[in-house]
């Protein structure tokens, strides 16, 4: 499989932004649960990902929350 386990998924009909997916299939904001849209690494501070994935996404990487 050429897919990825986490990444950022858009969901067509569901929400206008992209939101990042873990490996057991949830947002990372909560709200949104599996789906079969292929995920993409990378663009991690684009427009069009959903805030609240964007600054978890960071605090996970920073190894504690940021709100800045
Ligand atoms: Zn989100």
């Amino acid at each position: 499989m050429s897919t990825v386990d986490e990444g950022w998924g858009f969901l067509p009909g569901l929400s206008r932004k992209w939101h990042y997916f873990t490996k057991d299939g949830r947002s990372l904001c909560g709200g949104f649960g599996n789906l079969r849209a292929a995920l993409e690494v990378g663009n991690d501070d684009s427009s069009d990902n959903c805030a609240t994935c964007k600054r978890k996404l960071k605090g996970r990487k920073n190894g504690r929350n940021n709100d800045s």
